[in-house]
């Protein structure tokens, strides 16, 4: 079927079907017969019989919505606004069993599947056009045992929601640097943030998780139970299972941390980026670094230098002396704050529904050509982008590249362009100009984050996995054979 039938057909069904709960509705056991379009796992179109539907929905304790329902719209929306998808239905789940049977349909009638955590994908994979979305993002809590230093975290949290809970008890687990950002994703992809040089990625403090498999079993993944499943969970992202919830390790950390960012006039901007570099080499792993080319309001470019120390202040404001003594910066807002409000801080700059794109890879050195291609990239782009380079290393780096299956452990920098504008009419333009731009830097990295990548290709995401790659597909094979989770950064079982 064509798009255009398939959306008509949609349509139609639409009328059948105008619930959004319909374990809870009175559907006319007449209209049971109906046929609602969908695609099916191979991208073919189907139909689902709406007596199905109307089953796995009283099955659920959680609800189905469907086109047309009241909540339709706002369900099926995710953060990335570029991707405008509809799904044939969505099952709010609200624990464990709910998300079983949601799979267990999608199985059954190889329906193509999409798994929703937090919905803030920059690949917008976390929806799909006439598949179901798994929806966990209603599946939030946060249960902290201060004693072992371990939280237990169900799979639609968020960010802040982590650390509001562990902070509370002075204890921390890395993650990442938007509160709105869900933890589930984050984690198995691998999880960056402001304490990952200290503390490393989240995905190497996860201790355990529950996952609901392909073929329905419940289980848990950690060293002792299903090691080699917790191994692949811990960077091969959504391939394996829902994971229902996860349990990290906590690490003690004073809830007031020096923070903030100093500011240079773009003049200045190549001799920052120079420090940057040097510096980045010598600096403790407590010290979280970011340097970034940026805009102001009136779209004039500066350079930017942010950072978060976290253990004792004192030693932190000797570590800053460099970085706060170089150049004529212009702005310098270092001073102690709430880590917590720290790692909220910056939301307000990636809303919900705002088109994004974003480009990034790692890179080992940052040489005198390289920081001059950086900036000429920056200046000469036609469209105005933020670029970013994070430091790296640290903990990051001491565990072995095939430890987990988070392959990229030798970078230094994360670098990366990225770019938001409200009018989806503009998306075409702004996206080629990104690519363009990106294809000169590319050459500058080796490898890329997963979690950031928008639209790779298969061959790409397989020599990212580098030597982790047979490993992930012997487990694929093991606990997905049919590639039923392949929204995501895919690896595909044997033949
Ligand atoms: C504004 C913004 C800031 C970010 N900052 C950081 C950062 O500081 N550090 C960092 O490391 N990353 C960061 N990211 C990237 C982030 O890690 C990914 O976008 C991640 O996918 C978000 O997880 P989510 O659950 O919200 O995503 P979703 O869109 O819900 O899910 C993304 C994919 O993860 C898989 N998935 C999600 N939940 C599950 C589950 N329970 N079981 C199995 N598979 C699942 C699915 O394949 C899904 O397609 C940021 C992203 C954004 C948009």
């Amino acid at each position: 079927m064509k798009r255009r039938d398939f959306l008509r057909a949609s349509a139609a069904a639409t009328a059948l079907l105008p619930i959004r709960d319909i374990s809870a509705s009175t559907l006319a056991l007449s209209r049971a017969n109906a046929r609602l379009p969908a695609r099916a796992l191979d991208g073919s179109d189907m139909t689902l019989m709406t007596a199905d539907i109307e089953a796995l929905a009283a099955s659920l304790h959680g609800d189905v919505v469907l086109p047309g329902g009241a909540d339709y719209d706002s369900a099926r929306r995710v953060w990335n606004g570029i991707f405008d998808k509809r799904p044939a239905l969505i099952a709010r789940c609200s624990g464990a069993a709910d998300v079983t049977r949601a799979v267990n349909f999608a199985r059954e009638h190889s329906l193509l599947a999409a798994i929703r955590g937090g919905g803030h994908s920059y690949s917008g994979k976390s929806s799909c056009d006439g598949g179901i979305v798994i929806d966990l993002s209603a599946m939030r809590s946060v249960r902290v045992n201060p004693t072992q230093q371990t939280a237990r975290v169900a799979a639609g949290t968020l960010l802040g929601q982590l650390d509001h809970e562990t902070q509370a008890f002075g204890l921390v687990t890395p993650a990442g640097v938007i509160s709105h950002t869900g933890a589930a994703g984050l984690t198995l992809g691998g999880g960056f943030g402001r304490l990952s040089r200290r503390f490393g990625l989240t995905c190497d403090n996860l201790l355990a998780a529950d996952v609901v498999t392909a073929n329905g079993d419940y289980i848990r993944a950690s060293d002792r139970d299903n090691p080699d499943l917790f191994w692949g969970l811990r960077g091969g992202g959504g391939n394996f299972g829902v994971v229902t919830s996860f349990e990290y390790r906590l690490h003690a950390m004073a809830p007031q941390v020096l923070a903030g960012a100093v500011a240079w006039p773009f003049e200045q901007a190549r001799d920052v980026l120079r420090f940057f570099a040097d510096y980045s080499l010598r600096i403790p792993d407590e010290l979280y670094l970011i340097a970034a080319l940026l805009r102001d309001k009136n779209g004039e470019p500066f350079v930017n230098i942010g950072v978060l120390w976290s253990t004792d202040h004192a030693k932190g404001e000797q570590a800053l002396k460099p970085l706060r003594g170089f150049g004529k910066p212009f702005r310098d807002t270092i001073a102690p704050i709430s880590y917590v409000e720290r790692q909220s801080q910056d939301d307000w700059t990636q809303p919900f529904g705002l088109n994004y794109y974003n480009k990034s890879g790692f890179s080992r050195e940052l040489s005198d050509d390289a920081l001059d291609l950086i900036l000429d990239v920056f200046q000469s782009s036609p469209h105005p982008f933020s670029l970013f380079m994070t430091l790296e290393g640290g903990a990051i780096g001491r565990v072995a590249p095939d430890a987990t299956a988070f392959p990229n452990r030798d970078a230094l920098y994360w670098l990366a362009i990225s770019g938001q504008w409200e009018d989806a009419g503009l998306s075409e333009q702004r996206i080629g100009v990104m690519r363009a731009d990106w294809q000169r830097l590319q050459p500058l990295t080796r490898g890329f984050y997963t979690n950031s990548a928008m639209n790779e290709s298969e061959a790409r995401y397989r020599s990212n996995y580098g030597q982790n790659l047979p490993r992930l597909v012997a487990l694929k094979s093991r606990y997905d054979p049919g590639n039923l989770f392949r929204l995501n950064a895919n690896v595909a079982p044997s033949p």
